[in-house]
């Protein structure tokens, strides 16, 4: 097709406006023809295969705004990328601007306040490093390279969440790049409606620059995998859902399906094995952890008891190794209100068939301080249901992608009849408006009225999408 003039007149226009990103930020910007392209357009999943037009690496807060302004004004896409793990490939686009700050990782912590201020692409592992020496961590993923930028919005649950909540239960503050450039504060005090709606609305309110995390005492911690053969999944599920129903909240665990993969710590006659697993995180006075987790321990027949005493962070990174950078990614969930007898069944049937070693499903717990909490008192709405689980199809090749899929859609299409409605949006792939409403619940009208209010434009769209209330 023959090139118009205004079609030029545009490209031009687009092309100066790169280029006078570029000299104008102190980070890199980087196109297709750049060193380093290649890298820098893929995200966690590499089921993803998307061509940005070019990814500005921010070095700041100022980068942000410039990169803000240039994509609003060209009417580019614009990705926010903070630890880049989300499934749903929202941390890259084609043809669109992405913003990576993973160069704005530091993390800040003030141990007499018990408060961090970490930058909007810090991990959990720098959070985590952060505040350790000072005894003191914060409630954030089980996976220590995941971003705090898309878990923390979204949501946020791990060892932690029993005893002190969700990570949006613990933000007191955020630094916010708006849609029309600016930076604004927000808190209780300041801008009260977008502080709440950054509690669980994700990216879709603005780039969060850094954010105030409260942190808590975690000495050192009694944690770990306890695995079962798969044989003994439905009994020790049971024990799982009834202990779980009056245990302290000390007490951090999840249930899950995995074959033992061939790694140090697992015994040779292990390997390639399907197994069950509890994974336990006791953060109370460390004399009791043995006959808490006793129970635990007396549940099925156990097959690897790797559970002991170790510093947060080693409990938080203890999986990174598994789960890198680059493998394929399907996912599917639902949040479960009760884990009845009857979807016990199902996982009993479903998860021994678990196909590879990164593949898992896992049932995390949702109770405890997260109760606590108004199921109104910020944009994370589903404060009533017990568990979340997921089931994650996960494979180093791509051609396997099909039947990864398959075993993830048979198995959540027999189990979604026991869920609750709704899913946990960290956790969604690309599933439709219904399953976005269908978690913000009664929420999701007041985040309408405040994205009208902070993007009408929505130009924050590559998310899980709350769009503008129309007027
Ligand atoms: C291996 C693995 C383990 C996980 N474990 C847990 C877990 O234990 N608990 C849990 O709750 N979830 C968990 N998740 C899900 C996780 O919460 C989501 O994948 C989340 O989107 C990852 O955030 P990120 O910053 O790494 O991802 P990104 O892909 O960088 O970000 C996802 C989206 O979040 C938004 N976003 C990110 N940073 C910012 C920012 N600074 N400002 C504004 N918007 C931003 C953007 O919309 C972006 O597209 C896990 C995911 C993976 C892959």
């Amino acid at each position: 097709m023959a090139t118009t003039v205004a079609g030029t007149q545009s490209t031009d226009r687009l092309q100066s406006a790169l280029n006078k990103l570029a000299d104008s930020v102190r980070g890199r910007l980087i196109r297709a023809s750049d060193p380093g392209y290649e890298e820098a357009r893929h995200v966690y999943n590499a089921n993803i295969d998307r061509r940005p037009l070019a990814v500005l690496e921010c070095a700041n807060t100022a980068d942000v705004i410039a990169g803000v302004n240039v994509a609003r004004e060209e009417g580019l896409s614009l990705s926010i990328r903070g630890g880049g793990h989300n499934v749903a490939g929202f941390g890259t686009n084609d043809g669109g601007l992405v913003l990576d700050l993973a160069p704005i990782r530091n993390v800040h912590v003030n141990p007499g306040r018990k408060l961090a201020y970490a930058g909007g692409g810090a991990t959990w592992g720098d959070v985590d490093h952060a505040a350790w020496p000072f005894g003191l961590a914060t409630p954030g993923g089980i996976i220590s390279t995941t971003g705090i930028g898309g878990l923390g919005l979204g949501g946020g649950f791990g060892h932690l969440t029993r005893r002190f909540g969700l990570v949006v239960d613990n933000i007191r503050a955020a630094d916010v790049v708006t849609a029309d450039g600016r930076l604004v504060h927000a808190s209780a005090d300041e801008n009260p409606d977008l502080f709440w709606a950054l509690r669980g609305g994700g990216g879709n309110f603005g780039v969060v620059t850094g954010m105030q995390l409260a942190l808590h005492e975690v000495p050192t911690v009694y944690g770990g995998p306890i695995f079962y053969p798969a044989s003994a999944c439905g009994q020790v599920l049971r024990f799982f859902r009834d202990f779980m129903a009056d245990a302290p909240r000390e007490l951090g665990a999840f249930f899950g399906f995995h074959i033992a993969p061939p790694a140090p710590f697992v015994p040779e006659h292990l390997h390639g094995h399907t197994a069950c697993a509890i994974v336990v995180a006791w953060t109370g006075p460390l004399e009791q952890a043995e006959a808490v987790i006793k129970p635990i321990r007396e549940a099925g027949p156990v097959a690897l008891d790797l559970a002991g005493p170790l510093p947060y962070p080693a409990l938080n990174s203890l999986f990174d190794a598994l789960l890198p950078k680059g493998l394929q990614h399907y996912w599917k969930s639902d949040f479960v209100t009760e884990l009845s007898d009857e979807a016990i069944a199902v996982h009993e049937e479903h998860g021994p068939q678990v196909p590879t070693f990164q593949s898992l499903m896992h049932i995390y717990p949702l109770d405890g301080a997260v109760h606590d909490v108004a199921p109104d008192a910020t944009a994370f709405r589903s404060r009533d249901v017990k568990f979340t689980h997921i089931i994650a199809g996960i494979d180093p090749e791509r051609e396997n992608m099909t039947a990864r899929r398959e075993w993830v859609r048979d198995y959540w299409t027999a189990l979604h009849p026991y869920s609750a409605p709704g899913g946990y949006v960290n956790f969604l792939m690309e599933e439709g408006d219904d399953r976005i409403k269908a978690s913000y619940k009664e929420n999701y009208p007041r985040l309408q009225a405040i994205k009208r209010a902070w993007d009408p434009g929505n130009l924050f769209r590559m998310n899980q999408n709350i769009p503008p209330a129309a007027s």
